[in-house]
């Protein structure tokens, strides 16, 4: 598998404060990878830092096959180049509907002469369609966002990122406060992502992680503590340390 974003030697400081300490890791071109470890253990500055929001003070972080210096990137050149983040409240246009939603991600598309495109055939309405179903909401395309529950507005807000096409995406604790039955959807939407792209998610509930039954980064003091599959991680001394506060 082709690797799509190293991370070499990073280290940022907050005041005197090592938040991120000489990081290294990789991800692939399309893998599911799940980023794992307690409160402050840099999980935030790390997709910070991919998202050009925070700058490294130390370390590298390459891009793409053309191993392009992310550091030297704009946020929105990081966007462009199809970075895409969900934080874990959904924003989503309560207002509008779940067509009009995917519409507006659809004509933010990376690629700007595919509104042109959009307007003279129906291949944007195609994909709003393809989308919804991705997503699991191909019968509430005409529903107001507002309207939608909690899942189904992560899902919409999911989508909007699908549309964008991005070539990794962050997502930040997505089944946060999903019942049983919207976190299995859940799963679902991000391993179908996942066939294609890159899917980076930061999660702090192990059964969820345990069904993404992909390969866990465990973060400690801003470094790598152990990374492999959930059972190899969760067997590790010093990860059964750290989350017992030993
Ligand atoms: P996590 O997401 O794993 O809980 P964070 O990346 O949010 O961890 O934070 C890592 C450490 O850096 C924490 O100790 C946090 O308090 C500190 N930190 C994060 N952002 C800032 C900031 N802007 N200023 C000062 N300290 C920060």
């Amino acid at each position: 598998m082709s690797t799509l974003l190293e991370v070499s030697g990073v280290s940022v400081t907050f005041d005197g404060f090592r938040a991120i300490n000489n990081l290294s890791f990789q991800i692939g071109a399309a893998e599911m990878r799940a980023i794992i470890g307690p409160n402050g253990a840099g999980k935030t500055t790390f997709m910070d830092i991919v998202t050009g929001k925070t700058r490294p003070d130390e370390g590298r972080v390459i891009w793409g096959e053309r191993s392009d210096n992310l550091l030297k990137m704009s946020e929105s050149q990081i966007a462009r180049a199809g970075v895409g983040r969900k934080f874990q409240r959904p924003t989503v246009f309560e207002d509008q509907s779940v067509r009009e939603n995917l519409a507006m991600a659809l004509r933010n598309d990376r690629q700007p002469w595919k509104v042109l495109f959009y307007r003279k055939t129906d291949e944007g309405a195609a994909r709003i369609e393809a989308l919804a179903k991705q997503i699991g909401l191909s019968s509430e395309l005409t529903r107001k966002a507002g309207e939608l529950s909690h899942g189904q507005k992560q899902w919409l807000e999911i989508g909007m990122l699908l549309a964008q096409d991005p070539r990794l995406l962050l997502v930040d604790e997505p089944a946060a406060g999903m019942t049983p039955a919207e976190r299995d959807h859940t799963t679902e939407i991000l391993k179908e992502a996942a066939k294609t792209r890159a899917v980076v998610v930061v999660e702090h509930d192990m059964d969820f992680v345990e069904k993404l039954n992909c390969k866990v980064t465990v973060l400690h003091e801003g470094s790598v503590l152990a990374e492999g599959s959930l059972a190899h991680v969760t067997s590790n001394k010093n990860v059964i340390d750290v989350y017992l506060g030993r």
